[in-house]
């Protein structure tokens, strides 16, 4: 059992109203999961958090909280997922949202935090409203690493692991939460990640999840720290010692960005004789790349601490802007305002496009390279894509939407080719002080989207 994105929490009507949708080129009434950061604050400070240069002080009140979740609720969205800008848990009502989630069905798919606040009471809330999967950046396998890696005292290190420890103890046999010890390597502590392991194995972890610092552009960080494919062969003795540890627990989840360690990884895994781990998420036959786009504009949203609303958060860019801000107004009205609109019109145009699909920034102002470019984002269908129903049938939906675009569509696409021509005709005909002459030319110039 693990975090699924929503997926798990949504039924056969829904997913049918997506595909509906994705049909049609309309909205869906309302997200059906959304990931919500419920303040910007963090009670660490990590030399490699990228959110340190965006980070504002702000929370969503509880007031906006609970009047949010109850029209989210209302608009269908049955899970959350509380992470990001800062840590959930050091929004100071975190408890009572947790209660208001749960007393409006909404399940907490995912909760990622750092666990230096997961008190008695708010564990207990996570096993009592069966949260599907807690992630711990625990990050560190001692104190005085811990103290380096979060820039706080090391006393803090040991409050984490007891806090894991007990949220461990208190679902019991149960399966809620499931529970993910999180650790980063980098060139100081690389060399700890057999200690790693064993750490989050003693503390009954379903799952250690091993990861690399990445590098934060920033004049604060030393991209020496990193490590690098040349620190392969220094790696490969720890990797032998922790996957031979692993070998018949098949707890440790290991995904590098370095191709050739993955390699030295399954060939270590050959050597020792362990089975290949399952994958984390199973691909369905019926999953094809070329349906594999993303649709999370009929699907997902996420708010940020100050109420800004994005695609998803790997857009939560700081040179992206928001499509509104949900403490403004209705969510309902932005999810059916001008942003999001355009963000599923640029969204069906490349699931339409499937293989053939390419960037193009004069077209695209909402979507980003890596939302078209093939392996670039490894978010948007990695959780579904195991679902083959829901596959097979998006699969007859994008062919029937192939074969009848629609009017809108095939208008859009006949204005974006001829836009630049017609306009040059138009600036030529048309004198530049009467309106028609302006419109022109202010086109001319495009009115881009900054994101
Ligand atoms: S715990 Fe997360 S949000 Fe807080 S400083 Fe570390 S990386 Fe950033
Ligand atoms: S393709 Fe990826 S980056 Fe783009 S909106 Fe979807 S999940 Fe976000």
């Amino acid at each position: 059992m693990r975090g699924t994105h929503g997926w798990a929490e949504i039924d056969a009507e829904r997913k049918r109203e997506i595909l509906d949708a994705i049909r049609s080129g309309r909205a869906t009434r309302g997200p059906s999961h959304a990931e919500l950061d419920i303040t910007d604050r963090c009670n660490v400070a990590c030399y490699f958090c990228n959110q340190q240069d965006v980070r504002t002080k702000q929370q969503i009140s509880l007031e906006h909280l609970t009047a949010l979740i109850d029209e989210m609720a209302a608009m269908g969205v049955r899970s959350v997922r509380l992470s990001g800008g800062g840590d959930p848990l050091a929004h100071r009502e975190i408890g009572r949202v947790l209660d208001h989630l749960h007393s409006r069905r909404v399940v907490v798919d995912n909760l990622t935090t750092n666990g230096a606040l997961l008190g008695d009471d708010l564990a207990r809330r996570l096993v009592e409203h069966r949260a599907r999967e807690v992630v711990f950046s625990l990050n560190a396998a001692d104190s005085g690493d811990y103290a380096r890696m979060m820039q706080v005292k090391p006393v803090i290190f040991d409050r984490v692991v007891e806090n894991i420890a007990r949220l461990v103890e208190m679902r019991a046999a149960g399966s809620h939460p499931s529970v993910v010890v999180q650790f980063l390597l980098d060139r100081r502590k690389f060399r700890d990640l057999p200690k790693m392991y064993d750490l989050g194995r003693s503390l009954g972890a379903d799952r250690v999840a091993i990861g690399l610092v990445l590098n934060v552009p920033g004049e604060h960080f030393d991209p020496d720290i990193l490590l690098g494919p040349s620190d392969g062969d220094a790696l490969r003795p720890m990797l032998e010692e922790t996957l031979g540890k692993d070998r018949d627990a098949h707890l440790l989840q290991m995904f590098f960005p370095v191709p050739e360690w993955n390699a030295m990884v399954d060939e270590i895994r050959r050597e020792i004789g362990a089975a290949p781990p399952p994958p984390l998420f199973a691909t369905a036959p019926s999953f094809e790349e070329r349906n594999g786009h993303c649709f999370f504009g009929w699907y997902t949203a996420t708010i940020r601490g100050n109420g800004d609303l994005y695609p998803c958060c790997l857009l939560m860019l700081p040179d992206y802007k928001p499509l509104g801000n949900a403490l403004q107004g209705r969510l309902a009205d932005h999810w059916n305002g001008p942003e999001f609109r355009r963000l599923r019109e640029e969204q069906r145009e490349i699931l339409l496009e499937g293989d053939g699909a390419k960037f193009d920034p004069a077209r695209h102002r909402v979507i980003r390279s890596q939302c078209v470019e093939y392996g670039a984002c490894w978010l948007k269908n990695i959780y579904f894509r195991g679902d083959g129903e829901f596959y097979r049938q998006l699969a007859e939906t994008l062919e029937e939407a192939r074969r009848h675009p629609g009017f809108a569509a095939r208008f859009r696409r006949t204005w974006e080719q001829r836009k630049p021509a017609l306009l040059a005709a138009a600036r030529r005909a048309l004198p530049a002080d009467t309106l028609l002459g302006t419109w022109a030319r202010r086109l001319r110039g495009g009115l881009r989207h900054s994101g």
